[in-house]
């Protein structure tokens, strides 16, 4: 392993840098913003107060902790590894997503911001951030790419019951990418009242420091569940990356337990050969560094730069980059990175609902299909530890379309 002790734990520098990772690539305007945010997320988080406002929303609002489920019937059909899930599908609103929004949610208001902004694809962290905003009686702007509009209505109509203004981007490609410069060029506009929530480890320092912050509860309750319910660390933790905010939210707390192994699983659609996937590691030829949405990371993009579009039959994981601090780890060969493909998902997403009666998100279904993979070459002691991101209800439609006549 090339990692020191010491690029481990003073991550990111000052710049937002993870290695040659993340940094700010902004225009001029937004940068007294970004240095505001960074203030004041810093004094919130020496803050026992703004702390323990966060702790006490997490335990009677969202639901944490989250608990730790032994998969006992598919660690027995996989017959190696035993496996753990942590189960993220039992947070407020189904996901891990709310985590994040709701940190930064009470940041805003401690920074007298009451307008938020938000970007969406699926719409899954639309609904966290509308959902928080409800809660705390802010005024919500969702930016979704019009295509995403159309095929993600119930979450549009759970948006606008929450109370928040959903606002259709007609520009580019009309999905996610499009949300997420249309919410910046909102914030540049209006940065005196408004604050930017944006929704996975992306984006200019200090977003991949703060998400991660407000994710790492992940992995500090999984780190102690796992240890108490087997008596030891797991030999591999698993994660599917998207923005890479529910992996880095469970790698965190294990980044100095050089024993346990790190696998970020990314989206490979239908397959790296086709280019209609979204593993911005696995495919050499398309993924390379390059800066997107205000950060310096792995961004899939043809010879000329320009950034391709992507697939996945999870639209969370349906991303041309990735966070920062990802592709850092992976540099520094602290995690590894591995996909599964759209066919591998589906498999894995009916594999966990009839061994284990827990129907996982699409997203979270990648991880499960390296878990499929992975545990069978496993010793019967070794312990694997599952992050599973989300529920599977906002999927029914997709994959009822996919196993149309086999069930
Ligand atoms: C959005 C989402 C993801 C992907 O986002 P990350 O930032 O990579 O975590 C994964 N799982 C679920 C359930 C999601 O909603």
């Amino acid at each position: 392993m090339k990692r020191s002790a010491e690029t481990a734990t003073a991550t990111p520098d000052a710049r937002g840098y993870f290695g040659e990772y993340g940094g700010r690539f902004v225009p001029e305007t937004l940068v007294p913003a970004l240095d505001e945010l960074e203030a004041a997320f810093s004094e919130a988080m020496a803050d026992e107060e703004f702390l323990g406002r966060f702790a006490q929303l997490q335990a009677t609002y969202t639901g944490r902790p989250t608990p730790l489920t032994y998969a006992s019937r598919l660690s027995e059909h996989l017959g190696g590894a035993r496996i753990w899930l942590k189960r993220e599908d039992l947070a407020h609103t189904g996901a891990h997503k709310i985590n994040n929004a709701m940190g930064q949610a009470l940041l805003a208001q401690r920074m007298g911001k009451r307008r938020i902004v938000a970007e969406t694809g699926a719409g899954q962290h639309g609904v966290a951030s509308a959902t928080v905003a409800a809660l705390l009686g802010q005024d919500c702007h969702v930016y979704m790419g019009s295509v995403d509009i159309a095929r993600q209505q119930p979450n549009v109509f759970r948006m606008r019951l929450l109370g928040a203004e959903v606002i259709p981007v007609e520009s580019g490609s009309r999905t996610l990418k499009d949300a997420i410069n249309e919410a910046i060029r909102d914030w540049v506009t209006n940065v005196r009242d408004t604050f930017y929530l944006l929704g996975s480890a992306l984006g200019p320092h200090p977003y991949p420091l703060m998400v991660r912050e407000f994710q790492s509860v992940i992995g500090l309750e999984a780190r102690e569940q796992v240890l108490d319910a087997s008596g030891q660390l797991p030999d591999v933790c698993v994660a599917c990356v998207g923005g890479g905010s529910n992996a880095i939210g469970l790698f965190h707390a294990f980044r100095n337990d050089e024993s346990v192994d790190l696998i970020g699983v990314e989206a490979g659609g239908h397959g790296i050969a086709s280019g209609a996937h979204a593993a911005r590691f696995a495919d050499p030829s398309l993924g390379r560094p390059g800066v997107l949405h205000g950060t310096r990371s792995f961004v899939l993009q043809n010879q000329d730069g320009q950034i391709m579009n992507t697939h996945s039959i999870s639209a969370g994981l349906d991303y041309a980059s990735v966070g920062p601090e990802h592709a850092w780890l992976r540099a520094e060969e602290r995690a590894h990175y591995t996909l599964a493909t759209d066919e591998e998902a589906l498999t894995a997403f009916q594999t966990l609902s009839r061994l284990e009666g827990i129907i996982p998100a699409l997203e979270s279904a990648h991880a499960v299909a390296e878990a499929i993979k992975r545990a069978p070459t496993m010793p019967r002691d070794s312990v694997m530890l599952v992050n599973l991101s989300g529920r599977g209800d906002k999927d029914l439609d997709t994959v009822i379309q996919q196993l149309e006549g086999e069930l």
